[in-house]
């Protein structure tokens, strides 16, 4: 092989590796780690948490397409808006965002309890 044409070979090579990793990038990763059971939500009307998964959020902003921009709906009163947080694995809780406990670990900001 001569040697320009080997060149040329690894460079074309190079570009190559670059687009697919752009590529990888770019495009959606379809996770698992996405679970079926959605996201957990609380409303700040009634109180209520509840799992509302993806198709349920994509449902209701079909049927209500002038509340594109705003947050859900609450499905138990139909009132309330819905807001996303997370539960706490040890007790249940609900809370918006983590919070660090003494030892630098994300936490419960309820129970104090350390998230996994
Ligand atoms: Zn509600
Ligand atoms: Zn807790």
């Amino acid at each position: 092989m001569n040697k320009s044409l080997q060149v040329k070979l690894i460079l074309i090579l190079g570009a190559l590796a670059i687009l697919y990793s752009v590529k990888s990038l770019l495009s959606p990763t379809q996770s698992s780690d996405f679970s079926d059971k959605g996201t957990w939500y609380r409303c700040q009307s009634c109180g209520q948490s509840m799992q509302i998964s993806l198709d349920e959020v994509t449902a209701f902003y079909q049927a209500n397409p002038d509340r594109n921009g705003t947050p859900m709906a609450c499905p138990e009163c139909k009132i309330g808006l819905v807001s996303p947080g997370q539960k706490c694995p040890e007790n249940g809780c609900f809370f918006g965002s983590a919070a660090s406990l003494q030892d630098g670990r994300p936490g419960c900001p309820q129970c104090g309890s350390a998230l996994p």
